[in-house]
């Protein structure tokens, strides 16, 4: 085993991350026990809470970067120690000395997204192409609604259909909306979780400066990363801005009978919670309530689901860390889903629809299920 390196401000990083709550741990494990990581090899996340009471990073550990901040165990901890926070300042140790121990994949994006604005490392100036067929404006001074799509669906071809779904409604609906394109840097959300606190402040910053010139007061979003981060992140650093989901307004415009939907879909649907909609704010019956409303659609409930829901696997910078075959949380869901009769795995969010999508392919399971995003399915049924 390797040795316990102590880094002269971990201790002060780590403890200021933890609160006061983190004294109070008493090693129950329930945490270890709740983490979905031990449904596919061992992860004891309890130790490493022990290690950071200590002050002490084992620069080393790969299992520092093996936790995706679903928030199943901050839910169960009996002493409300906020897990996932000590997570990112321990990995904020490690990164911000250039440790050898930076997963490759993780390492590379870091850089991509501090000198090109998105994880991808593609020009900025392509960012808003996407829209090009949808007819989507530029936002300017007045105009009702910023769309952000995501980096994602903006420069992952693959993943496109999410954005171009969502501008197509908005545009059948007769929404005042605009993107921002260039001007548009990634949220941060999981560049920080992944310990790159600097990267973080220098994109919520110019997000924060590029919406607040532009007269951006409210913000539609495409994935519950970029929601968590706006919503409840971006205020402390002066952005103040009202964040709504796809799901959200969705629901609104079904409910206000902007939307019609017509088209019957005779499939059953399952529904898959993303962490970062569900768990980490509350939101599980808009997207419910937005595929009830399509005619024909058969929702079904997968086990695990709400509260207790299984992470895709993308959090927490996960989605660019390549994980093990056996070791994908996403291909347990997605024989879940199977297992229930889903002939649609709906989604909410851009990584679930990248590690679903990957686990339909790699298990070869194309001829029985497809994954779709909720906004796909809504555009259908118009
Ligand atoms: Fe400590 Fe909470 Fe984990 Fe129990 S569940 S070991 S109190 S962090």
């Amino acid at each position: 085993m390797q040795a316990l390196t102590p880094y002269k401000d971990a201790i002060d990083i780590v403890k200021e991350a933890g609160g006061e709550a983190f004294e109070q741990c008493y090693q129950c494990g329930l945490c270890s026990g709740t983490c979905p990581w031990n449904l596919v090899t061992s992860f004891i996340v309890r130790r490493l809470i022990h290690q950071a009471q200590l002050g002490l990073v084992d620069f080393e550990d790969d299992d520092l970067w093996l936790c995706a901040t679903c928030g199943a165990c901050v839910a169960r901890c009996p002493r409300g120690v906020e897990i996932i926070d000590i997570m990112r300042a321990m990995r904020n140790v490690v990164a911000e000395v250039g440790a050898a121990k930076v997963p490759d994949s993780l390492r590379i994006t870091a850089k991509n997204i501090a000198s090109a604005g998105n994880p991808q490392g593609e020009a900025r100036e392509i960012r808003g192409n996407w829209a090009e067929e949808s007819k989507v404006k530029t936002f300017t001074e007045g105009t009702e609604l910023l769309y952000f799509s995501c980096c994602v669906p903006a420069y992952d071809p693959k993943v496109r259909r999410i954005a171009q779904a969502t501008a197509g409604i908005l545009n059948k609906a007769g929404v005042d909306f605009g993107i921002l394109g260039a001007k548009e840097s990634c949220c941060g959300e999981s560049i920080r979780k992944a310990g790159n606190e600097s990267i973080f402040q220098s994109l919520a910053n110019s997000n924060i400066q590029a919406f607040t010139e532009s007269g951006v007061s409210k913000v539609l979003v495409s994935s519950p990363h970029c929601y968590h981060t706006f919503k409840n992140e971006y205020p402390a650093l002066g952005g103040n801005f009202e964040v709504v989901h796809t799901a959200q307004y969705l629901l609104e415009l079904i409910r206000d009978q902007k939307l019609k939907l017509t088209k019957e879909l005779n499939k059953k649907v399952a529904y898959q919670d993303p962490c970062y909609l569900g768990r980490h704010n509350g939101i599980y019956d808009e997207p419910r309530e937005v595929l009830r409303s399509i005619p024909g659609l058969e929702l079904i409930e997968l086990p695990d689901s709400r509260e207790e829901s299984i992470c895709c696997g993308g959090g927490g910078g996960r989605i660019w860390i390549e994980t093990k075959k056996g070791e994908r949380f996403s291909d347990l869901r997605l024989e879940q889903a199977i297992e229930a009769g889903a002939e649609i795995l709906a989604v909410a969010c851009p990584y679930c629809m990248l590690n679903f999508d990957d686990s339909v392919l790699t298990m070869d399971k194309g001829e029985i299920i497809e994954i779709r995003d909720i906004s796909e399915l809504v555009w259908g049924a118009i």
